[in-house]
């Protein structure tokens, strides 16, 4: 097996596409090499290698030491030096570099090579002891520290002691003789604390750096950051050993970083800073400020040419933008590094967008760059970049599960009735609860964001805050919350109503006080490239909108449609006239609370109105394309008070009893009401409240007809079981509609479907599909009732089934990711079926996996015609459905290739 790969003068035994097995820093350097960049000659030890050490209890592999010994021959000649020569001394730099970038994780030592001899050879042939003797000290300072381990503060106070001594601030006073005497100072160090002497032999300098190197893949804070950043299946760090080249020869030698493109704006000019007279660390540390490379242009112009030309090839061979480390010495140019840069969101759009009309790559990979984080931070505010990370942690009161991106900012409020009366006062406020339920909507509506201490990704506050587009954190357990007190307690500290809090809901986080946000502006490559997805993509994507409000920014996100608009949630809020919603809360009320149908229809009528009202303008916002409306869904104990007080105050309104609020409440109390009586059972049970809203609706949709807007209203029974049931629900919904309408002379077509939520109405859907037009895909329910999870309790535990450290046992939440093994199996046996019966049913999904790409994508695979997203989930689904096309395409190809291969084998 090989395990060093050399570079140098023109060649190279490696490529840029070795990056497993040559660490990013090596395939890069290799593949700089190959295409005729400076780059300083040297070798890359394998991962392979880095791997054979630690699973042989830390021995190399027995060729390594004769390959790296040839290696290092080979460099020697090229350069025309030798490791540690006492009169032309070759020096080189030891790196790490694994397949993903770590920054500052592992080890790098620099100037290896040096000692006694060899420095006062350098010091000779440039002519300058200062710099022989600093590049020494240096040395010594980090094989001590990095190889033998010696505290860093001790080498640093030894450093800080000389310039005290010789009444200087800065290291670069520090004289030639400051510096010998520090190296001095540290070899004395090293032997007291080692009872060696400094390693003079370049040799064993080389082989102690090595593995350092190695080892440092496994050092704590390495293995903590791969934990973090989920980063696996690698084999170790690569070891690059490299001919040193010195950035500190004098003015006319520096170092520094750049991008082939703005990394903030994604604007196409060379970005980079540039120091003169420094080492790459010096730029790193940022002690002093280093100039911008259009003022490197004007002091070195030849060489900044070289640079220039180095950005237009490596830009056009990788065809991305790239992150580049060069020096400069004495005039000449090296480049030390190459990878694709990381950039902000909007960059990314601009960049990818920028590329494609260069033709530099096609739509389609600019599509492909895309990632759905990408989209998310676009649209959503965010923590400001400015606000000090240490400040932040200091803050930080809890962690929950991060539902809905963004960030917000407001005053702590625990009951949604005093969010809306501190939102009315013209406050901001977050609303913290335990849960919500449809009862919240209006505190909901008016809060900045909202925190729950229980619920996991489609709990009712995150469906509810996902539509909105608003920051949410839910299954924060640590929590303590006591409504009486108006008070929580998290994690020892405490927060009373009206104390600052901000919620980090890319992160799940919560923070006590008022740190300040930041909202992105999407750039105008963002709607080119989804023009772009919109002429790629089969899947058509559509809106889960409640109100008026959600339905026309949907359309601006770019929806063709509603796929699931909740009723519910109009029978407690009106959000067009918001001081209305009392009465429409209280006609619910009263309609749950009467005894008898007389008293329910009484109540029915008066919600008439505003349902009827509310459709009008959700018609209107989408304007001639389809809305899937579904009827009530959730159990009728949302829609009450528990509480006694607020039962009185009902009371007091309807003028009932306050005891037949209670007994009532009771009634409808049940021991597992996910899956009691709701979904097209209420409706089964009382008919009068499908009569009200099919009426709702098809009087609305007349009413616009009339008007010359086209409508096209399909509607949705929920949690359907069985044919028999739904044909009684289908038959009742069909003779209303069908007498308003004959009677309005107006002609208007709609469907009469189902969400299939329940497994087995997936199972017999070849049955259900009879009488459904179209079926809609409630992934949320199907997941909950396939895999017997609660999505509201599941937050608590499902964390571990994702944890790689934990269990393992899936690779995302379900209940945000489809699990396309079993709820996906089920739902292509259900899209089969149902199709066999009716070829050309409609077929979408309205959950939540609707707004997440790699559901889209699964939803694409299986043959659906829509997927229905949260207004601000609507890019990520039209990107997804491009997407998905694309690697359809690209997985075809392959299967065609292979085909004709195995067809020419014959
Ligand atoms: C579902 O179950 O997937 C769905 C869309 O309905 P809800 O979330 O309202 O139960
Ligand atoms: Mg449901």
């Amino acid at each position: 097996m090989k395990y060093v790969y050399f570079f140098g003068n023109g060649r190279a035994d490696g490529t840029g596409e070795m990056k497993d097995l040559l660490g990013g820093k090596g395939a890069g350097l290799a593949e700089m090499t190959r295409i005729g960049l400076p780059v300083p000659a040297g070798f890359t030890i394998t991962t392979e290698a880095c791997d054979y050490f630690f699973k042989r209890d830390r021995k190399y592999p027995s060729t390594l030491k004769r390959e790296v010994e040839k290696s290092l021959a080979r460099l020697e000649r090229l350069v025309g030096k030798k490791l540690g020569d006492a009169k032309d001394p070759l020096l080189v730099s030891v790196r790490s570099g694994s397949a993903r970038s770590m920054p500052g994780m592992m080890e790098t030592i620099l100037n290896l090579g040096l000692n006694e001899k060899s420095v006062k050879a350098l010091a000779e042939k440039t002519r300058d002891d200062r710099f022989a003797y600093d590049a020494y000290r240096r040395f010594v300072q980090m094989y001590s520290s990095v190889v033998i381990g010696l505290p860093k503060d001790e080498l640093e106070a030894k450093l800080r002691a000389v310039k005290t001594r010789l009444g200087v601030k800065d290291d670069t006073q520090v004289s030639a003789d400051g510096w010998r005497e520090l190296v001095k100072e540290y070899k004395k160090y090293f032997r007291g604390e080692t009872g060696k002497d400094f390693p003079e032999d370049p040799q064993e300098q080389l082989w102690g750096a090595i593995g350092a190197v190695f080892e440092s893949w496994m050092a704590e804070k390495a293995v903590t950051y791969r934990r973090v950043e989920k980063i696996t299946g690698l084999l170790g760090t690569a070891v690059n050993v490299v001919q040193m080249v010195f950035g500190n020869r004098g003015e006319n030698s520096g170092t520094g970083v750049c991008f082939t493109r703005d990394p903030s704006t994604g604007e196409k000019v060379f970005y980079g800073d540039f120091l003169i007279n420094a080492q790459g660390e010096d730029v790193v540390a940022g002690i002093r400020t280093p100039m911008h490379l259009s003022e490197m242009a004007r002091i070195m112009p030849k060489v900044y040419k070289q640079l220039e030309d180095a950005r237009r090839k490596l830009e056009k061979h990788y065809r991305d933008m790239q992150d580049m480390e060069f020096t400069v010495e004495d005039g000449k140019l090296y480049m030390l590094q190459t990878r694709v840069g990381k950039r902000s969101p909007g960059a990314t759009f601009e960049i990818a967008v920028d590329m494609a009309n260069e033709k530099l790559i096609t739509r389609e990979e600019a599509i492909e760059r895309i990632k759905a984080e990408d989209v998310e931070r676009l649209f959503y505010p965010v923590i400001a970049a400015s606000v000090q990370r240490n400040a932040l942690a200091s803050r930080k009161l809890a962690t929950g599960i991060n539902a809905v991106p963004g960030a917000a900012v407001g005053k702590a409020v625990f009951t949604a009735h005093e969010a809306e009366e501190w939102a009315a006062r013209g406050e901001r406020v977050i609303l913290v609860r335990r849960e919500t339920s449809p009862e919240d909507v209006g505190g909901m509506f008016v809060a900045q964001g909202i925190l729950t201490a229980t619920g996991g990704k489609t709990s009712h506050a995150a469906v509810v805050a996902r539509g909105w587009g608003k920051c949410c954190v839910v299954g924060c357990e640590a929590l303590d919350i006591d409504y009486a007190a108006k008070k929580m307690h998290a994690n020892g500290r405490v927060i009373t109503e009206g104390d600052w809090l901000t919620l980090d809901g890319n992160e799940g986080t919560v923070y006590s006080g008022e740190v300040p946000l930041a909202r992105p502006e999407p750039p105008l490559a963002c709607s080119t490239l989804m023009k772009w997805a919109d002429s790629i993509r089969r899947l058509g994507v559509r809106t889960n909108a409640d109100t008026p409000h959600d339905a026309r920014k949907a359309r601006e996100m770019g929806a063709e449609g509603i796929g699931l608009c909740r009723t519910e949630h109009m029978f407690f809020k009106d959000f067009e006239k918001p001081e209305r919603s009392v009465e429409r809360q209280l006609a619910i009320q009263e309609m749950i609370v009467a005894d008898d149908v007389e008293a329910r229809r009484k109540a029915l009528a008066k919600l008439l109105p505003f349902q009827r009202r509310d459709f009008i303008g959700i018609f209107e916002a989408m304007d001639g394309l389809p809305v899937t409306i579904r009827l009530i869904d959730p159990p009728l104990h949302e829609f009450v008070p528990h509480d006694p007080e607020q039962q009185k105050e009902l009371a007091k309104k309807i003028g009932v009893d306050v005891s037949t609020i209670a007994r009532r409440v009771e009634q409808l109390r049940e021991a597992n009401p996910m899956l009691g009586h709701r979904g097209c059972r209420l409706v089964i049970t009382y008919p009068e409240i499908l009569e009200m809203q099919v009426r709702a609706i098809i009087e609305a949709a007349i009413d616009c007809q009339k008007r010359g807007l086209k409508v096209i209203p399909e509607i949705m029974h929920p949690l359907t079981m069985d044919k028999k049931e739904l044909q009684i629900l289908d038959q009742a919904t069909r003779r209303i509609a069908d007498k308003i309408i004959s009677k309005s002379k107006v002609k208007l077509h709609y469907l009469v479907g189902t969400m299939i939520e329940l497994p087995r109405a997936a199972l017999l859907a070849d049955e259900i599909a009879e009488v459904a037009e179209f079926f809609s895909f409630g992934t949320n329910d199907l997941t909950q009732t396939v895999m017997g999870l609660s999505r509201d309790d599941a937050g608590r535990f499902l964390p571990d089934y994702v944890d790689e450290k934990k269990a393992a046992i899936f690779k995302a939440d379900p209940f945000q990711t489809l699990d396309a093994a079993g709820v996906g199996m089920l739902i292509e046996w259900a899209i089969a079926r149902g199709r066999a019966t009716r070829p050309h049913l409609e077929v979408g999904i309205c959950g939540e996996h609707g707004g997440d790409a790699d559901s889209v994508k699964f939803c694409h695979r299986v043959g659906m015609d829509y997927v229905s997203a949260s207004p601000f989930r609507i890019p990520i689904a039209r990107l997804a459905a491009a997407q998905a096309v694309i690697e359809s395409n690209a997985s075809g190809r392959k299967r065609a290739t292979k085909k004709h291969a195995r067809a020419k084998r014959g």
